[in-house]
């Protein structure tokens, strides 16, 4: 009869708290780029897949190293991520601050006053560490625009001019405006739009993604694309939209240098103190 193994307690609090301690680190790591975290982050995984081989115990090792495996697809994906989303950055500040005005238009009442004004204050989490502060001047409530026209906006990338066209006919209601946040909630696998077709509009759509609400990042990130960025592969950077579930905040030198000479920013209010 095949014998049947049993973990004692010690051996499960060691392995929660290794299990925990990894899990702490990987969090560290994927949010903040210190070196330090890589280590322990390193130093945790090696303890977990080391475990098994102190144990005597053949039962013990295999059902330890079953429990391993959980860690190593984990480091494999991390691997690929730090492959894919790590290329050294240095750190933009930008020091005059500029209060940049806007109208937002919400498209079938898709969101309510209030929680546009709590993810407008998550953006600007992101933004006033720029020294740059967003505003909303007027609130327009639209209504029609229909289904096919809110997936346009946010599927199409509008590249060409039949389809500036159409986008700029769609959000034509928005014509008073020199600068507007268009908010709607369609059936798109896109989330956000910003800087297309004449680059003097925002497209976000509210809906939530992998159950998170990620509204106020997206607009902030899109309102990086008005102020003239464009996306990068860097986990940590605003512009990175790969990994926004971490919500990135980073914006390096260069995108700083070219975010003081963007139209909006530079012929927008400035903030005297
Ligand atoms: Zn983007």
């Amino acid at each position: 009869m095949e014998e049947k193994y049993k973990i004692s307690m010690e051996e499960l609090i060691l392995l929660l708290l290794a299990f925990f301690f990894f899990f702490v680190m990987f969090i560290f790591l994927i949010k903040m780029n210190f070196l330090i975290y890589f280590f322990f982050f390193l130093v945790s995984a090696t303890l977990i897949l080391l475990f098994p081989i102190f144990l005597k115990n053949k039962l013990h090792r295999r059902f330890l190293l079953k429990c391993s495996l959980f860690p190593i697809f984990f480091i494999l994906i991390l691997i690929f991520v730090l492959f894919c989303f790590n290329n050294y950055e240095e750190k933009g500040q930008n020091l005059i601050p500029y209060e940049i005005e806007f109208d937002a238009y919400i498209v079938n009442n898709s969101i309510t006053p209030g929680k546009l004004n709590m993810d407008l204050l998550k953006a600007n989490e992101i933004w006033n560490e720029q020294n740059i502060f967003l505003r909303i001047k007027e609130t327009f409530y639209i209504e029609e625009i229909d289904f096919l026209e809110e997936s346009f906006l946010l599927n199409v990338d509008a590249t060409n001019k039949s389809e500036c066209l159409k986008y700029n006919e769609i959000i034509s209601f928005s014509n008073k405006s020199e600068l507007r946040l268009i908010l709607l909630d369609s059936e798109s696998n896109h989330r956000g739009r910003g800087c297309i077709c004449g680059c003097d509009s925002i497209v976000v759509d509210i809906k939530k993604e992998l159950s998170l609400d990620l509204t106020g990042w997206n607009i902030a990130h899109e309102f990086g694309h008005l102020f003239g960025q464009f996306d990068i592969k860097n986990r940590y950077n605003l512009m990175c939209d790969q990994l926004k579930v971490i919500k990135p905040s980073f914006l390096n030198k260069k995108q700083i240098y070219s975010l003081t000479r963007n139209t909006f920013i530079s012929s927008s209010v400035k903030i005297y103190n």
